[in-house]
């Protein structure tokens, strides 16, 4: 095993998304040592797999470069990415995290060339584009990945594609003999940022997902808007490679319902993503006939509304109604809705059917749970918690997304009272207490007191 990494002083970051990198780089700009760790090979999360960025409609490209070059002029924020918890111990003030890494079998010397890009010859589904298209067995996730090192998946390992890899390689930064390792990090503070997943859509049954390759979900939509994505950017049916003139957007897909496989809450973003997507097809062919069909559009604040009606002013038509169903009829997709505006039945005949299909959090609810039980035909048991949360903010423990309180990346407000409460830090520096007083308070709160240096004491 390695030797431990951090002290009580630093914070740990699980999970380096936008959110992660950015709680890491303001508490490494405030003068913390920060270990930020990812399980996949790469940092950003899913923003990585988004075409554009709504409100101003950028690249997220733009902003995860200005974040790495944040990263690089930060000594204090150390990376680790195939990384992820296996276990936690101590208490808030005096954490041991043990830290599991997967072998990456390609090492610092890696200069991203590419080179062996012919010697490797295995294709595997590629999890970036949610498997819609497929990458090579040693691969770099995507343009602008950080850390800019190429990867080698673990599956071609003892084949003949790993052997001819590390032949072609001329910075020998191939290192077959790589192996799981695991290290101890000690940490003051932790910060969870294990982000979202998709829903499955495929369990929403009404909706035809798993019948009609037309029926697509709203982050597989992102990956064919990128032009290094499935469909090289282009906007044309799954089925066939034709252009697509007419597009429904299905919101609250799975969401917002205590119907059998589908989720009771709102992910708060969904609404303006659809509205974002509609754009992308607007971009593309002013004259394709685009709609959503929605039964609330939850896009909140003064930017939210300028972007509905901006949309609007481009052609959108949104259209309030309950989605009964998405099936293929003989002349292609059918949506057949409930019209809350004419109350009336009615059907709708698009080229393309985007499910809205949200946000499922990868930690504390456990939402899946409910869902599950649900297809067994029991009573919906609601939304369960999985485990305990390392700090249990109980204003983000709901199960909507949380707003950020003061409008800025608040969770380093939360982190440091917790890392630098006086008890854990400083107990010298307490004016009147003496050492019986110093012990007692630290047993109440189960921390072992430290000297000035921040080193634990008994
Ligand atoms: C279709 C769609 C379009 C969207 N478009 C926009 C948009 O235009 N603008 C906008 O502002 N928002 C948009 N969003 C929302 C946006 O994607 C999220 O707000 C953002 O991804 C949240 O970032 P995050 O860091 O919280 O989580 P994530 O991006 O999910 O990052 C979490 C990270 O944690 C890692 N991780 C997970 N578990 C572990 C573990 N156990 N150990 C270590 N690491 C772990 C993951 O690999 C990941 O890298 C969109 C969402 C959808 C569904
Ligand atoms: S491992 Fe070697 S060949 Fe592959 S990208 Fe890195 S430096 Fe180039
Ligand atoms: S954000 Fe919109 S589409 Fe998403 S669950 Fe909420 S109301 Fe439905």
């Amino acid at each position: 095993m390695m030797q431990p990494v951090g002290t009580s002083r630093s914070i740990l970051v699980v999970g380096a998304g936008i959110g992660g990198i950015t709680a890491a780089l303001e508490a490494a700009e405030t003068g913390k040592v920060v270990i930020l760790i990812e399980k996949r090979p790469f940092i950003g999360g899913r923003i990585t797999q988004l075409y554009k960025y709504f409100p101003k409609l950028c690249h997220p490209t733009c902003g995860l470069e200005i974040n790495q070059r944040r990263i690089k002029a930060n000594p204090r924020l150390k990376i680790l990415t195939q990384a992820e918890v296996e276990q936690v111990t101590g208490t808030s003030g005096a954490y041991t995290v043990t830290v599991r890494l997967a072998p990456r079998y390609v090492n610092e010397r890696c200069t991203a060339c590419g080179d062996y890009a012919d010697a490797v010859e295995a294709r595997f589904a590629d999890d970036l584009d949610y498997r819609m298209g497929e990458r090579k067995g040693a691969y770099l996730p995507y343009a602008m990945a950080y850390p800019p090192r190429y990867v080698i998946d673990p599956r071609i390992i003892a084949t003949h594609d790993a052997e001819r890899a590390k032949d072609a390689c001329r910075y020998d930064a191939i290192d077959l003999e790589m192996r799981e390792e695991r290290i101890d990090i000690q940490a003051g503070a932790i910060i969870w940022a294990t982000g979202w997943r998709p829903y499955d859509a495929a369990r929403i049954h009404p909706y035809g997902y798993s019948d009609n390759p037309n029926v697509v979900t709203s982050v597989e939509l992102e990956r064919m808007m990128d032009p290094r994505g499935p469909t090289g950017g282009r906007l044309v049916h799954p089925s066939d490679g034709k252009e697509i003139n007419s597009v429904a957007f299905v919101q609250c897909a799975g969401r917002r319902s205590m119907q059998p496989g589908h989720l009771p809450y709102c992910s708060g973003s969904c609404c303006a993503a659809s509205i974002k997507q509609a754009l992308y097809f607007k971009d593309a062919n002013p004259r394709a006939e685009t709609t959503v069909l929605y039964t609330d559009l939850r896009v909140p604040g003064a930017r939210g509304e300028d972007f509905y009606r901006s949309a609007q002013d481009r052609g959108v038509t949104f259209s309030k109604g309950v989605v009964r169903e998405v099936s293929t009829g003989n002349d292609g997709l059918e949506v057949k809705l409930q019209d809350k505006l004419l109350d009336q039945e009615s059907v709708l005949r698009p080229e393309l059917v985007v499910l809205a299909t949200g946000l499922v959090p990868n930690a504390g609810i456990d939402p899946d749970a409910a869902a599950v039980s649900n297809d067994d035909g029991d009573a919906p048991k609601g939304v369960e918690v999985g485990f305990e949360s390392v700090l249990n903010l109980n204003y983000c423990q709901g199960t909507d997304l949380p707003q950020l309180v003061h409008g800025f990346a608040d969770s380093h407000f939360i982190c440091f009272p917790y890392e630098t409460r006086l008890c854990a830090r400083h107990p010298g520096a307490l004016p009147g207490l003496g050492q019986h007083d110093l012990d007692h308070r630290c047993a109440q709160r189960g921390l072992r007191r430290r000297d000035a240096d921040g080193l634990p004491q008994g």
